[in-house]
């Protein structure tokens, strides 16, 4: 089996509501959908999801490095040959995983398709039955985020995400005010995205926080700063999370050598796919780091592939994967039982594309071909 064609679509998902992070806001996702098609006529599709705020890819930079280098490079191969491509790939470009993802993701979807079994066969087998979703909570006020969770509440969730960062004094009352509101049977996890910048604030925090129960921090401190998550996890007793600090293997091992978290926010588009997603867990695992799957916001494709590897794998005990719910339209069909996911058995991702829907939020496209 051989990889004939590599289209790739510049697309803008609608957002129901703006995403609004410590860092950005977002009115709609830009996304890149990749569709790779075998000389035998099986089609496997792709996403990359560039955030330049965590990796330094751009939209715009990830389109021209999968149209003039990824793209190029895995026509004639075989989609089969995952460590190769990678390796492949690696040599080709330093990091930008967003982009490599686009290609990864779409050599499982069509490596499924052609062994007909969900792409989670292909990743360790079924181990998990469902996920409970977990809501998330843009930054607002505190009395509006308390609302929203109360709401929530109704609608059957259980456990919140809170989006937090702006300073320490109004986030303890942001997460106080949402505490309050739920009760103490719901669970609260908290992301700060860098907001509190370093240890000493990120200490005074966790002071406050410490009674409010919340089931863990998320990257309290600057990305880069491992040696602060450090210093806060040897003095507070709330697990810590990091994620903007991890990305691949390198990260990994000295999160690991320096016992600088007890979880770990793995997602596709940091990592470079499914196939270097699995690695990162395995690594996990051995040191008795939990992990979650999150994502960049993705459309259908991209968060099937993330439940894929949540689903297949001991080491995942939470999933992030909320995009399709926060879109007005989407390209796939991905489906959310709320407050519950579960997969379906169909082969590959599992994901029918509407090409319709696909064309009609399509910015610039273009096919790679021998
Ligand atoms: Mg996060």
């Amino acid at each position: 089996m051989k990889i004939k064609t590599v289209e790739i679509f510049k697309i803008e998902l609608p957002l129901i509501e703006p995403f609004i992070v410590s860092y950005a806001t977002y009115p709609n996702m830009p996304s890149i959908i990749t569709k790779i098609t075998t000389e035998c006529g099986i089609v496997g599709w792709g996403e990359a999801v560039p955030d330049e705020h965590v990796t330094g890819e751009t939209l715009e930079s990830t389109y021209a490095i999968l149209k003039h280098q990824l793209a190029p490079l895995v026509i004639g191969e075989n989609p089969m040959a995952f460590e190769r491509l990678h390796e492949m790939m690696d040599k080709a470009v330093y990091n930008v995983p967003a982009a490599k993802a686009a290609i990864d993701i779409a050599c499982f979807d069509i490596v499924g398709k052609k062994l007909q079994v969900p792409a989670y066969q292909l990743t360790g087998g079924r181990y998990h039955h469902k996920f409970p979703i977990t809501h998330v909570l843009s930054i607002a006020e505190p009395q509006q985020m308390a609302e929203e969770a109360a709401r929530r509440v109704e609608m059957g969730y259980r456990s919140f995400k809170m989006k937090v960062g702006r300073d320490v004094a109004s986030d303890v009352a942001r997460i106080r005010a949402v505490r309050e509101r739920v009760g103490h049977e719901i669970a609260i996890r908290v992301d700060v995205n860098q907001g509190w910048g370093n240890s000493a604030n990120t200490l005074q925090a966790v002071r406050q926080l410490e009674m409010l129960q919340i089931d863990w921090l998320e990257q309290p401190v600057r990305a880069d700063d491992i040696d602060a998550m450090v210093e806060i996890k040897t003095k507070t007793t709330i697990p810590l999370m990091i994620d903007e600090g991890l990305r691949g293997v390198r990260e990994m091992r000295e999160i690991i050598a320096k016992r600088a978290a007890d979880k770990v926010n793995i997602k596709l588009m940091k990592c470079g796919g499914i196939y270097p997603a699995m690695k990162l867990a395995h690594m996990a695992e051995m040191a008795g780091i939990e992990c979650q799957i999150g994502s960049m916001v993705e459309s259908s494709v991209g968060s099937a592939a993330g439940f894929h590897v949540a689903f297949s794998n001991k080491a995942f005990t939470s999933v992030e994967l909320t995009g399709p719910l926060k879109f007005s339209k989407d390209i796939g069909d991905l489906h959310y039982d709320v407050p519950f996911i579960q997969l379906t058995e169909k082969p590959g991702l599992g994901v029918e594309v509407d090409e319709t829907i696909l064309a009609e939020l399509t910015n610039e496209q273009c096919v790679v071909a021998q």
